[in-house]
Parts: structure tokens; sequence; C-alpha cells
């Protein structure tokens, strides 16, 4: 076929720009979005979309994979199967955490996360850095240079043993970060209240699952929030509320929003279609939905839609931690709630069960679906232009969706190595059928047509302009 003006044409589908919804082709050379328009000339291979939607490819902006163990246990899925997982559900971009805990090298980790990824991954992926000990060192020599190959985002946590910071160490981190022009993500838990708590509920014997809920209270959350966004605007850098769980917290965001503040925030499928419900079993099958923050009361769920709505939430991520059942039940079947490992999988449902409930729901528009999902994590974490919406000179990264497929979510037809989905038996319409993924078929309903490997690790630009002054602060 020598006539080929593209390499490929995905052709009638009814495509989501950012700013419209439009039935049209799209051409593709050297894996690049080359032309949009109804009526492209020919492509040496061509895909039918009549009928259906075409998106942009998925980003998840939060999943861990082949982190390093945590007590001695490892999580079931590594680049392989979590990048299949990923692609399987209709996401072509993931960005995991390489996660430095106290007395660790960042550097070190991060080298060790390549070698994990590179041979493994079956679509392209960054690193964020989860740092847990901001050493003089640490701060001065490593992280600049990892900002500047590509890394451009932080994780701190306000809780959990040996990668918690104090205010102070926080401070330092967010100062670095104003300065390099990179992003903060914050684990926003208040680790005294949860410490003080389970004490307490297992001095009196109250250690079935249902505590787990009570001792991260939804006031912890808020007060985290609050101190994470004041933090933030005193040492002016910009934050991301990683896995917003709970309406105080919304609120809190939203305010600091109203006063101009540049917070950012994220929720998760498991904060709108699982609660503590869910988790408040006789058994330990409730341990398929124990993760932190813990999906919360049910009267939690329209805030947290009302915050995706006004604007207050922007990301939509699944924070994939696939801790295998057989693991969370290991210690018996009188295990407390704290000796639970935290951390559900999600990477190949997030997409599905927030368009069946927001698109199909009639809650959300395309646009937003498109922008919460892709857009907006490419443009916070430094992947647009070249990812996270469907644009002339972007990489072909797309999803094609059946609009009206229903399906009934079960664990044999996912892709992730974990043992169970927490979403067993919920059923949703709308499914991805195909992904491409820089130009390439790699996921054709039903078919796997990726290798392990071919993901590329993908350098992101910085998502701020760097900035060295303290204006306000200093000047005072
Ligand atoms: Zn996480």
């Amino acid at each position: 076929m020598t006539d080929a003006v593209f390499d490929l044409v995905v052709r009638g589908g009814l495509l989501v720009l950012p700013q419209e919804t439009l039935e049209a082709d799209i051409g593709v050379r050297d894996g690049l979005i080359a032309a949009i328009g109804p009526g492209l000339g020919r492509g040496r291979r061509e895909i039918s979309a009549e009928g259906r939607l075409v998106l942009p490819g998925g980003i998840d902006s939060h999943c861990h994979m082949d982190q390093q163990p945590w007590e001695g246990k490892a999580t079931a899925d590594d680049f392989d199967s979590g990048t299949l997982s990923a692609m399987c559900g209709g996401t072509t971009t993931v960005v995991p955490f390489a996660m430095q805990m106290r007395g660790q090298s960042l550097s070190a980790i991060v080298a060790d996360y390549h070698g994990r990824a590179g041979p493994k991954a079956h679509i392209d992926y960054g690193f964020h850095l989860i740092v847990g000990d901001p050493s003089a060192e640490v701060l001065r020599d490593e992280i600049p240079a990892l900002i500047a190959a590509g890394c451009t985002s932080i994780k701190i946590y306000l809780t959990y043993d040996g990668l918690k910071l104090d205010d102070y160490e926080v401070l330092n981190v967010l100062d670095l970060a104003r300065s390099q022009g990179a992003m903060v993500m914050v684990h926003a838990e208040n680790d005294a209240c949860i410490r003080w708590l389970t004490e307490r509920f297992v001095a009196a014997r109250k250690t079935q699952l249902r505590y787990h809920v009570h001792a991260h209270p939804d006031i912890g959350d808020r007060e985290a929030t609050f101190r994470a966004i004041s933090l933030s605007e005193l040492i002016e850098t910009p934050i991301l509320v990683s896995h917003v769980a709970a309406g105080g917290a919304v609120e809190e965001i939203r305010r600091a929003k109203a006063r101009g503040l540049p917070i950012y925030a994220e929720t998760c499928p498991q904060y709108l279609f699982l609660s503590a419900e869910d988790i408040d079993t006789d058994d330990l099958s409730g341990s398929k939905c124990v993760c932190t923050p813990p999906p919360r009361d049910k009267s939690n769920q329209p805030a947290i839609w009302q915050g995706i709505l006004d604007g207050t939430i922007e990301v939509f991520s699944s924070d994939h931690s696939p801790w295998n059942y057989v693991d969370k039940i290991a210690g018996g079947p009188d295990t407390p709630f704290h000796r639970i490992p935290n951390g559900i999988p999600g990477i190949e449902t997030r997409l599905a069960l927030l368009f069946s409930a927001g698109v199909n729901g009639g809650r959300l528009s395309l646009q937003k679906f498109a922008d919460l999902t892709s857009g907006a994590p490419a443009r916070l974490f430094g992947l647009s232009p070249r990812k996270g919406t469907i644009s002339v000179g972007a990489d072909a990264d797309l999803a094609i969706w059946d609009p009206d497929r229903t399906v009934t979510i079960r664990n044999d037809i996912l892709h992730h190595a974990t043992d169970h989905t927490p979403y067993e038996g919920q059923t949703v319409r709308g499914w991805p059928v195909m992904t491409i993924s820089r130009g390439e078929l790699v996921w054709n309903d039903g078919e796997i047509l990726s290798k392990a490997g071919r993901g590329r690790f993908i350098a992101r630009e910085r998502p701020f302009p760097p900035r060295q002054d303290l204006s306000k602060v200093l000047s005072s």
C-alpha cells in the first residue's frame, strides 16, 4: 500500500477533544497524532471506531508497583502485570513511586526502579519520588538531579513509620520543590490520632476490621489537610492532596482554593464506589477493601462527587496498591485491624467505574471525564502537551470505548497479578475495548498485542516555573 498517508488511521469514532466532541478520524505518523479531521487519507493500518468513543488514553498518576517490601511482605504486581492491567483498562501512562525510607539513598532507589521497569513495562511510565528521609545531602545532592532527569514530582507522608515527615522536614521539602518547580503530593492523615486511637482500640480488644475505619478518623484527614495547606501557603509552594476520602478534607481544599492558593487534589475509586460498610464484615473478607485513608461512611460520597463537579478535586487516580488477599489474612481469622496490610488493587477498573457512574450516570461530561483521568494529571505532573489530550503533535495514546457495553467486574477478567478485586460483582456500563499506545494497537478487546519492555520512561517537564524567592515570608 504505497499510497498510505499515515501509519495508522482511527476512522469514524466520536472523538473526545478538550473543548468538543467531534465525529472524525485520527491520522497517526511515527507514533504521534499527525491529523484530526473527517475523511483523512489512507493509513497503512486502519482501525474502525464507528459507533465508539475515542478518548485520550488514561493517565494513572497514583499507582504502586514493584515497590520495596513493607514489613517483609511484597505486593502482587511488578511492572509487567501492573502496566498490562492498566493498559487493558484503557490507561496508556502510569506514574508509580520510587520509595525512599529512612536511611536510604533516593538516587539508588530510582536507579533500581529503572531496572525493574525498563524490561517489563507495556506502556509509558514515569516515577514520583517518595521522600522518606529528607536529609541535607538528599535535598542538596540527590533530589535536584533526579528532578532534572525527569522525576519532577515528590510524595511525602504525614503518617506511617519509616516514611512520615515532621512539619519542619515538610517545609524543607516544599522549599526545595519550589526552587525546582516540582509538584509535591501529600498523604494527609494525622499520625498521632491514628496511633492514639489504635492503641486504645487494641487495649479495649476492639480489633475487628471495622475499627480500621474508626482508627483513621475523618477529623485527622481534615487536620492534616489543613496543616499541609498551611505549610504550602507559608512556603509559597503548590501541593496536591492525595486520595481525598472525606467531606471534611474537601471543605478545607475548597476554602484554600477560594483564597486563591495553588492547592490541587486527587480522589480514587474506593472513595466513590466502596464505603465503610464493605470493611465491616464478621470475617476477614472486608480486608479486601482495607486501605488508607479508608473508604468512609457512605455519607461522604456525595461530598466527593461535589468536589469533583465543582473543580475542588482535579485528578482521579487508582492508588493501585496490590496486596494479595492471602497476605492480608495470613495472620489468621483473629488478625487485628492494624496488622492487615493497607492497600487495594484498582488500576484496570478505575476508568470503567468512573465512566459508568459519572458519564453514563449523567454526572460528568465526556470532557470532564477525560480531564479527570488524563488531561489534569498530564498538566499537573509535567506530561503535557505530549500526553493527556487528543491533539496534533501529541503522542497517539488513545482508548477506544464501547459506551454501552455492560460488564460485571470479576477478578478473572482482569490482568493484574492480585488475587482479588474489591469491586467483584459490581456491574458497569461502558468499557474500554481498545488501547493504542504511541500509535500501536496494544489491546484489542480481549487480545493482548503488546510486549513487556515496549513502554518507555518519560522524563517529565517541571510542572511549575522554578522560583528561588520566598517573597512574602522573607521580605517581612
Ligand atoms: Zn498510594
